[in-house]
């Protein structure tokens, strides 16, 4: 899977701290940094609303951005089943590493056979007439997809907190920690108190949403 980050607010930083300003006149903060960290310790979260980060995702399954798109505060762009062709799109399956190694290949090889299958019943219903937004019932939630996500600041450090948690499903949990990884790069001080929740997969202190 890839996750890129490939836009967002201008010094997002500089953006939140700014609005916080606002609300308590102190418009010309040198220190952005340390005064947005200290915003979030007090869960003052709508000024962390301005700064918005577009992600392109590409090969992720349908049933990871199943999960993704319930996300509610996101705008998303999602490769079309209805328009675009899906014969040479790819798959994803899981390493089913918690199986023994016989009982792994054996399940890999099944579901890589169904799989196949698929998408060999797909093309033929394809070449029937069958229209792509029909063909496609056939397919399975490991079709691999990709697509464009927007969302601000607030909403990320939501589905971070929701998704770098162990009981997420390990393949959005996976997204989440290489868009965290994206987005900490650019506004540190809006995701670095959520940092142990993506090396641990556990929050051990409170945390602001
Ligand atoms: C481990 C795990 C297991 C899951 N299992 C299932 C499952 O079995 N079935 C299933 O359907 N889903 C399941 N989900 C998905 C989950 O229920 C949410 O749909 C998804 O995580 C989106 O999160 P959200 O609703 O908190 O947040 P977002 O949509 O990201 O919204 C952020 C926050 O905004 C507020 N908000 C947004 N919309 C509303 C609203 N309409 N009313 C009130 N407040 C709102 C809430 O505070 C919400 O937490 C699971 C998620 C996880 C992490």
């Amino acid at each position: 899977m890839k996750v890129e980050l490939v836009s967002y607010t201008p010094n997002p930083v500089e953006a939140c701290g700014r609005a916080a300003g606002i609300c308590y006149d102190r418009e010309q903060k040198e220190d952005y940094n340390s005064f947005i960290k200290r915003i979030i310790g007090y869960g003052h979260m709508d000024v962390i609303e301005h700064a918005n980060f577009t992600f392109r995702i590409e090969g992720i399954s349908r049933a990871c951005s199943h999960q993704l798109v319930r996300h509610r505060h996101s705008s998303f762009s999602q490769r079309s089943q209805r328009y675009v062709s899906e014969k040479e799109a790819g798959y994803v399956i899981p390493s089913l590493d918690y199986l023994s190694a016989e009982r792994r290949k054996e399940s890999i090889t099944l579901m890589e056979d169904y799989i196949r299958k698929s998408y060999e019943v797909y093309s033929r219903l394809v070449s029937l007439g069958v229209k792509k937004e029909d063909a496609r019932f056939v397919l399975t939630n490991a079709a691999e997809t990709k697509l464009y996500w927007t969302t601000n600041a607030r909403s990320l450090r939501h589905f971070f907190i929701m998704r770098l948690d162990t009981s997420a499903q390990w393949e959005i949990r996976q997204m989440a920690q290489l868009a965290f990884d994206e987005a900490i790069k650019v506004a540190p001080p809006l995701f670095e108190d959520l940092k142990e929740l993506r090396d641990t997969g556990h929050l051990r202190h409170h945390v602001y949403e």
